[in-house]
């Protein structure tokens, strides 16, 4: 072996796994069992008592998952990573490690809509409240800091609109506020952006999407950057006070560059449930191995679509960072200088009718409430994902009456090109 260090493409078939030791098996098998035989009773009890590292129970960690644990660690740069049943999974999981009833979290207003309503209502019930700043506004994250404040929550390329956030200069607001800058980096990838390169403390994915890739399994994950100090000023005592469930330790201290990935496992994914099923983990791996090939295509069409729409009579306007005229190419070209993701928007002459109708006369494209799959998806975001919020917060949020989001899949581009244009000229 030589000592080189793997590139990206090797990372994403290789990391993490390795052939079976009892079978000799070359894929990643899954593990189909909900709990594993202890040697002796002092293994149990050392397995317990966060002493060894070891597999107990499916709910808090599998082989099929740990693979996938190692191998998103390993393209994103992290020191760990806990795999979850959902993207809304890890959301959950990351801020009830960092927040107390009563605290607050800053949160970019261009955000997937699920999550926005999850920050909105569910969380609100836990006592979390969040307060919204706008990415394209880094001023605004600084003046919505307070005491109590315990996070920043961005999207790196952001839905709806696929724009791009200005990572670093958000990463510098966190680290002077002393709190940890939680990127949800699902649209981009790591192929596309590599959220800690650029500061983020902790990174989250719907693995449902891009890193899946199928359309066919649902998953979550939080990468620990291993960056961020938690001990400073008691502001994060789940990690760094002493554990009376783990015989009195402190994570931060015994685990240091991952105990957050450690906090999100023993006191998160234990407590809370959302285990994601082995089966979905060997899905999602298989996705992982061709994620290089399938972003640059993803891309690569994306492009070309959006060129097409931007030239076309009946578009009043393309928000696509991968056109040179669009506002947040610099940013793209910073950030994402392969390729500007795959989800973007544009808006019709005709309004919130138009949308509704292009939506049912397309074929090839799917009309459904997803990202990230294989196939080309569309919808019309005012009347479904984002139908919640009034008028106002849907044009903040970039998804006006007008607007349609378009999710390019990897099919031939001039097919897609050639389904828009018999919707849009019918
Ligand atoms: C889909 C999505 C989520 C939620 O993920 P689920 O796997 O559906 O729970 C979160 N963030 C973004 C950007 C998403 O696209």
């Amino acid at each position: 072996m030589s000592d080189r260090l793997p590139g990206f493409s090797t990372l994403a078939v290789h990391a993490g796994a390795q052939p079976d030791p009892t079978t000799g098996a070359r894929a990643t098998p899954i593990y189909q069992t909900t709990s594993f035989v202890f040697n002796d009773a002092d293994h149990a009890a050392s397995l317990f008592g966060l002493q060894a590292f070891g597999n107990i129970y499916t709910r808090i960690g599998n082989p099929t998952n740990a693979v996938l644990e190692e191998r998103v660690a390993a393209l994103e740069g992290g020191t760990a990573a806990l795999a979850v049943a959902s993207g809304h999974a890890a959301q959950v999981v990351v801020l009830q490690q960092l927040l107390q009833p009563g605290d607050e979290f800053i949160a970019a207003r261009k955000l997937y809509g699920g999550s926005i309503n999850q920050f909105t209502h569910a969380f609100k019930s836990f006592g979390w409240n969040v307060v919204w700043a706008d990415p394209d506004d880094v001023a605004s994250f600084e003046r919505a800091v307070t005491p109590r404040t315990k996070a920043i929550f961005i999207e790196s390329i952001a839905n709806p609109a696929g724009s791009i956030t200005d990572i670093e200069a958000i990463s510098t607001v966190a680290r002077k506020a002393g709190v940890p800058l939680i990127v949800d980096n699902t649209l981009a990838s790591p192929y596309l952006i590599r959220p800690i390169d650029h500061g983020a403390d902790i990174v989250v994915h719907s693995l449902t999407k891009f890193l899946g890739g199928h359309g066919n399994s649902l998953g979550g994950i939080i990468v620990d950057a291993g960056t961020f100090d938690w001990s400073t000023g008691g502001k994060y005592p789940m990690l760094s006070e002493p554990r009376p469930e783990y015989h009195g330790i402190r994570l931060q201290e015994t685990f240091g560059n991952f105990a957050f990935a450690i906090a999100c496992r023993v006191l998160g994914l234990r407590d809370l449930g959302p285990a994601l099923s082995p089966f979905n983990a060997f899905m999602i791996l298989t996705g992982i191995e061709t994620l290089p090939l399938r972003m640059q295509k993803h891309c690569d069409n994306a492009k070309a679509v959006a060129e097409f729409l931007a030239g076309h009579p009946a578009v009043a306007s393309v928000s696509y960072a991968g056109l040179p005229s669009d506002k947040y190419h610099q940013l793209a070209r910073k950030y994402a200088p392969k390729g500007a993701g795959a989800v973007f928007t544009f808006s019709l002459k005709g309004g919130y009718d138009a949308g509704v109708s292009l939506v049912s006369k397309l074929q090839l494209f799917s009309h459904l409430a997803n990202v990230g799959d294989t196939r080309s998806l569309v919808i019309h975001p005012a009347s479904t994902t984002h139908s919640q919020l009034d008028d106002d917060a849907k044009i903040k949020s970039g998804a006006g009456p007008d607007v349609v989001r378009l999710s390019v899949g990897i099919e031939d581009k001039e097919d897609l090109i050639a389904d828009l244009e018999q919707a849009l000229g019918a």
